[in-house]
């Protein structure tokens, strides 16, 4: 295995850190507070090329490999956890359903638009009976003329509210389980039904809506159907099976920020006049931090490697996955540790972090959902 990045992804990495320390890390504790959808920033960001970062450059992207992408995601979420989250759903998941399961006029009119960030994108999936069972979904599409009648709701959905295209998925045959289940570009403003019921008051993942959705008879044309009748099932799990690779990206970048704050306060805070990092009980907590992160960051990276060569990668990207959004969890409960009791109010980010982070072990499968992924792969293998 090459472990070192190559030229370009080196570069991308720095631009995008550049404009992450420049725009966003200031931004960053008043996207928290105020938890409002930072549109500005994702413009900004939209002009760098940073929202349809691994779609070809003929619909707008930036035309970069899934890896190089992951790689900007973390620098992204180093920043902000919730913008990671506004970044992943609306290019892992909304984007990445329409480029990989979209016909010519879908991508040319959906993806274009989410590329340059004119449109926002989300993914609707879970309901609030199916979460991680997605075929006890209750959402219909029922043939209705030259289209098709939608019924139901959707909880949870990352940029739910804010959304101008969101990828939904819902049964267009009841009784056929996973094969009855179809996928869909929605369009809110265009598609009379489409109701945001409302938004979560969260714990973290702030600055990113999370949207309850519903469904009164909105009518969508046949033309919005992804692929063919029946094929949705398959559609959400590719697409998450990518989107975890991001995850994992989001959760290293969060552990890095827990790890940079909690080390730069170690140096700096004194007890029995030395710096707390003179203490080996801290020294340790930094050391096990910094190699738990580096281990995240490398499975990450390999699940991106693998996928954009084509090989098998949903163990790694399960694994990935699972791995970084748990030791996320701990370095930025280490970082709050670190800062005593500092660490526990909102004059330091290290509890932000931990919030944030907190949020990787649940969505886009959780931690005890991606074990039984890992162990059937493992005894398939
Ligand atoms: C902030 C946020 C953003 C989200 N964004 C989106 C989004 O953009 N789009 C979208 O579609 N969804 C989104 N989700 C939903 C998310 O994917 C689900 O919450 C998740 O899949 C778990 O489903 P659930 O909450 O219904 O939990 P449940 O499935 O009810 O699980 C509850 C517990 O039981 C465990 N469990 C369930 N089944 C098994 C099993 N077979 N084996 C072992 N343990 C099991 C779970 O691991 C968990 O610990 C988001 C959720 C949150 C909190």
């Amino acid at each position: 295995m090459d472990f070192s990045l190559s030229g370009e992804q080196r570069q991308i990495r720095d631009t995008v850190a550049e404009f992450v320390d420049e725009e966003v890390v200031p931004r960053a504790a008043e996207i928290d507070e105020t938890d409002e959808f930072p549109a500005d920033l994702i413009d900004e960001m939209a002009d760098l090329g940073l929202m349809g970062m691994p779609f070809p450059v003929e619909y707008e992207g930036a035309g970069l490999d899934y890896h190089s992408y992951a790689i900007g995601l973390e620098e992204i979420s180093r920043g902000s956890g919730g913008l990671g989250t506004v970044v992943a759903a609306h290019t892992s998941l909304a984007g990445n359903m329409i480029y990989e399961f979209g016909d010519e006029r879908q991508k040319e009119e959906y993806l274009t638009a989410l590329n340059t960030a004119d449109d926002i994108g989300a993914f609707a999936l879970s309901e609030a009976e199916a979460g991680s069972d997605v075929p006890a979904m209750s959402t219909t599409a029922e043939r209705d003329g030259d289209g098709y009648l939608v019924n139901g709701g959707k909880l949870w959905i990352s940029n739910g509210s804010v959304a101008d295209t969101v990828t939904l998925f819902a049964k267009t045959d009841p009784d056929a389980g996973r094969k009855g289940i179809s996928s869909f570009v929605v369009r809110p403003e265009e598609d009379d039904g489409f109701v945001v019921e409302g938004t979560e008051d969260k714990l973290g993942d702030k600055g990113c809506p999370t949207a309850e959705l519903r469904f009164d008879d909105m009518w969508v044309p046949e033309d919005r159907l992804l692929g063919e009748e029946g094929e949705g099932f398959v559609h959400a799990l590719k697409t998450l099976n990518g989107g975890r690779i991001t995850i994992a990206a989001r959760s290293v970048g969060i552990a890095r920020a827990a790890l940079d704050e909690a080390k730069s306060y170690a140096q700096q805070r004194e007890q029995f006049d030395r710096p707390i990092s003179d203490f080996q009980a801290i020294q340790h907590k930094l050391a096990d931090m910094d190699t738990k992160a580096r281990a995240a960051e490398l499975l990450m990276h390999e699940a991106a490697d693998l996928k954009i060569r084509d090989e098998e990668y949903i163990k790694e990207a399960a694994q990935a996955k699972l791995y970084a959004s748990e030791i996320s969890r701990e370095v930025a409960n280490e970082g709050i540790q670190i800062h005593g009791g500092y660490g526990y109010t909102k004059d330091f980010p290290a509890e932000r972090f931990y919030r944030d982070a907190k949020l990787s072990e649940i969505y886009e499968g959780t931690s005890e959902v991606l074990r039984n992924t890992i162990a059937q792969q493992l005894l398939d293998e």
